[in-house]
């Protein structure tokens, strides 16, 4: 079913996966899904990764959850290192495999490199990766956005332009970054609104792990931890377990929140780790989210 009207139906909650590095993990990837099946996810994502062999594990994972027929899921596909040729045949084996929806990114520079270039024949931008799908197939279309601006942008001006091009070109619902302050998804609410931007916008969440980890993420990503949040992570730099617990707490205030705002959804980032996403759904319990009751 397209996720488009899932949302038409009811509030989502959505777990994001990424592919192993070897085919040997692929199961314990599965297995990091079943847990979370049991808080009844309206679907799952498995993310694209820079290139090689991943790639081949993220369409492998995805089209394994198709074939189990009792979830719903969305593929990542990015333009990064691959001709426009290419990403077609990617597309044209995810339809013949039956998935229906696709959430259409540019990607990240691979390891090493610091601009995008796109590849030769390739694709410069998700915009354009988006109408590409839009005139050539039926899937279901979603778009990242980012409430603190993404990391290349100077102008939030430009960022929501873009974004509304996204919405334009195809693109029938966003997925965000992650944040940890819900005052910037609001006020991207509200600059998207003004900007005519009039699909569902699913806010990202991502529960922090580890000090280290969270460091390492939000500088790469733009975003930022909070003041205070950032002040209790100092405290738990040497104890993962202690960071995971105030990530579980914080990431539950941000979602009931969030949720409480009427939010069509909330995406978590889960990054294979069942742990805090499950303790995290316990605590929301989300009476109106259909895959609860
Ligand atoms: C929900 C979500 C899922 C993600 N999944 C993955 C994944 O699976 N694999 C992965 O590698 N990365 C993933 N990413 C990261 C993403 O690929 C990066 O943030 C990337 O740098 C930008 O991707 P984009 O699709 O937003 O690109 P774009 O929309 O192309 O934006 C990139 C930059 O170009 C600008 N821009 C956009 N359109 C135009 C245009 N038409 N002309 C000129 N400038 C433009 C934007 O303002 C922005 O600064 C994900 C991000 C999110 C939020």
């Amino acid at each position: 079913m397209r996720i488009r009207d899932i949302l038409k139906e009811t509030r989502t909650i959505s777990c994001e996966f990424f592919p192993p590095r070897q085919a040997e993990g692929i199961p314990d990837v599965l297995r990091t899904m079943k847990t979370l099946k049991e808080y009844r996810p309206d679907f799952v994502s498995i993310t694209y990764g820079a290139g090689g062999s991943t790639r081949a594990f993220t369409e492998q994972i995805t089209l394994e959850v198709k074939a189990q027929a009792d979830l719903e899921v969305m593929a990542h596909l990015t333009c990064v290192g691959q001709s426009q040729e290419e990403v077609h045949g990617v597309l044209e084996r995810l339809d013949e495999a039956g998935v229906e929806n696709i959430i259409a990114l540019r990607g990240d520079p691979p390891r090493g490199q610091t601009d995008f270039v796109p590849a030769e024949g390739g694709f410069k931008h998700a915009t354009e990766l988006i109408e590409h799908i839009r005139s050539n197939f039926q899937f279901g279309i979603a778009a990242a956005c980012y409430p603190e601006g993404h990391t290349e942008s100077t102008d939030l001006g430009a960022d929501i332009e873009y974004t509304k091009l996204k919405v334009n070109n195809g693109a029938e619902f966003l997925i965000t970054q992650l944040f940890y302050d819900n005052r910037d998804f609001f006020d991207f609410l509200e600059r998207a609104d003004k900007a005519g931007i009039d699909v569902p916008i699913i806010p990202g969440l991502l529960p922090i792990l580890s000090t280290a980890q969270i460091r390492r993420f939000t500088s790469m990503c733009g975003a930022k931890l909070t003041p205070d949040l950032d002040r209790q992570l100092e405290k738990f730099a040497d104890d993962d377990d202690a960071a995971r617990e105030l990530g579980v707490e914080h990431a539950t205030k941000q979602a009931e929140e969030l949720w409480k705002s009427g939010v069509p959804g909330i995406h978590f980032y889960v990054l294979n780790k069942s742990y805090s996403v499950s303790k995290i759904l316990q605590n929301l319990g989300l009476p109106d989210h259909s895959g609860q009751q």
